[in-house]
């Protein structure tokens, strides 16, 4: 009785119809219609040989795997979506994200055995600005579904400054170890990791940030994203 009462007071809150198409939503649907659901743009990126997401990314040996949920493109749903989580304070759509993208690379993520789940840092004033890092609450979604736990403080953005300034063609990820930082004693030594952003568009900052971790003793690195403008 009290989880319907409950149920009614938040769908005064939150309307009942889909995010994308207003559609009324039944039961079983969170936020999205079972028609728009099917319809996510989803990239198949980690089936492809080579994977193009590495390509744009990194290069570097420690880096054995990218998952990307949907493609970004210009008013799609990704971007919607994305923008609820970083520009609305929604956190709960970025929640849902997690888990769906979880659901989208269970069997990879358990075939890859990854230890641990390491959000992109944001610097702490852009940080304290926006309430939460949105890569933070994607990565809470993504433990929920698969139990992978999340580690929040192995690494650091030291400085509040774009990484598409340093895409030039030679330096591309030179004085990377100045934007990020890994924090000594945290316990990543030997770990298999997921680097998780929420979207890559040039593949200038999780690219410099798996350079700097890949200096660390974590063993291997996955990269992931819910959505990519490649
Ligand atoms: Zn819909």
């Amino acid at each position: 009785m009290i989880k319907k009462y409950w149920k009614d007071f938040i769908s005064l809150i939150y309307p009942n119809v889909c995010y994308n198409c207003d559609v009324a939503l039944v039961e079983g649907e969170e936020r999205i219609c079972l028609r728009c659901f099917r319809d996510f743009p989803l990239t198949q990126y980690h089936q492809m040989d080579p994977n193009p997401l590495i390509q744009m990314t990194s290069g570097n040996l420690k880096v054995k795997g990218a998952f990307c949920f949907m493609k970004f493109n210009k008013d799609g749903i990704a971007q919607k979506l994305l923008h609820e989580l970083k520009y609305k304070n929604n956190a709960p759509i970025g929640l849902l994200l997690g888990e769906w993208f979880a659901n989208y690379i269970k069997e990879e993520i358990e075939k890859a055995k990854i230890d641990a789940i390491i959000p992109v840092p944001l610097h702490k004033s852009k940080q304290r600005k926006r309430g939460y890092n949105q890569s933070e609450v994607i990565a809470r979604g993504l433990n929920k579904i698969t139990g992978i736990k999340v580690i929040n403080d192995a690494m650091i953005r030291t400085k509040n400054v774009s990484t598409q300034t340093k895409k030039g063609k030679v330096g591309r990820w030179q004085n990377v170890d100045s934007l990020y930082k890994i924090e000594k004693n945290k316990d990543i030594k030997g770990k298999r990791v997921l680097l998780l952003d929420d979207v890559i568009t040039t593949g200038a900052t999780i690219g410099t940030a798996a350079e700097v971790l890949a200096e660390s003793e974590v063993a291997e690195i996955y990269l992931g994203c819910i959505a990519s403008g490649k």
